[in-house]
């Protein structure tokens, strides 16, 4: 059975002081008796300090971005040897704001996710298509092909997660339905059958990410394909957070009653 994993992507926010009320926020609320992954991903400056907050907690700390190369003169930057020295297990790879707003593309970002294994990291990589894309019946070429740029059989499938994202749902207050969520995530998965066979299509996580809160979170996780969720704005506030994780704990457990 896949464990649901509950993704905070902090995007460009919180300075140290609001960091660490948010993650002593996020720590009250942790349960951790229930079986649930959680992962939070900080802006770089907050990585050292964020990893202290964490430490003794079965939080995860991830990099919202990665360079390929290990070092060099790549200013502004950073490695995923580095993320790695910073406390890091896992990173971001092809997240929509960096596809859209700076032009990352399938060559660059195959390369970004060879090097964040390498490095031993593990990564999730974003898939998500554009409105006009949906509405034109293109999610399924688009998120394949994305899909396919950087994901083969060479790769070490157990240490990568996807993450469906699309455009339209990030940011804006507008989910994917369940339906939807669920037609896009059984796809993924059959894309990932196709390279990787069977068995690890049937291991491999793939969670939901667009304007997941604590209202909608239970509808999308209760999904058989969709395994958890990548949280963006409401991940913000301790309490939303901790409401989604619940809402993931919930339906988990329902599994494993079933
Ligand atoms: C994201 O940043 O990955 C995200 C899904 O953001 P939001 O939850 O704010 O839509």
């Amino acid at each position: 059975m896949r464990r649901k994993l509950i993704a905070g992507n902090w995007k460009m926010h919180n300075t140290l002081p609001e960091a660490r009320a948010l993650m002593h926020g996020i720590r009250e609320r942790l349960d951790t008796s229930r079986a649930v992954d959680v992962a939070v991903f900080p802006p770089y400056t907050l990585l050292y300090p964020m990893g202290k907050e964490i430490a003794g907690t079965p939080i995860q700390l991830g990099g919202q971005n990665c360079h390929y190369e290990r070092k060099g003169a790549f200013t502004g930057e950073i490695s995923p040897a580095m993320l790695v020295a910073a406390g890091c297990t896992c990173v971001l790879v092809g997240h929509s704001e960096r596809r859209h707003i700076f032009a990352e593309g399938g060559d660059l970002l195959s390369r970004k996710v060879t090097a964040a294994l390498d490095a031993g990291l593990h990564v999730i990589y974003c898939v998500g298509e554009k409105l006009e894309q949906r509405q034109a019946g293109q999610t399924e070429h688009v998120i394949g092909r994305q899909c396919s740029e950087a994901i083969h059989a060479e790769l070490d499938a157990s240490r990568i997660t996807l993450a469906y994202e699309p455009v339209w749902a990030i940011g804006t207050g507008h989910n994917a339905t369940p339906e939807q969520a669920q037609a896009a995530h059984q796809f993924l998965r059959s894309r990932i059958e196709t390279v990787f066979g069977p068995h690890v299509a049937a291991q491999m996580r793939i969670v939901y990410g667009g304007s997941v809160k604590s209202s909608n979170a239970a509808g999308l996780l209760a999904q058989p394909d969709v395994d958890g969720a990548l949280v963006g704005g409401a991940c913000l506030d301790a309490a939303e957070f901790a409401a989604i994780m619940a809402a993931a704990a919930a339906g988990s457990a329902g599994v494993l009653a079933r």
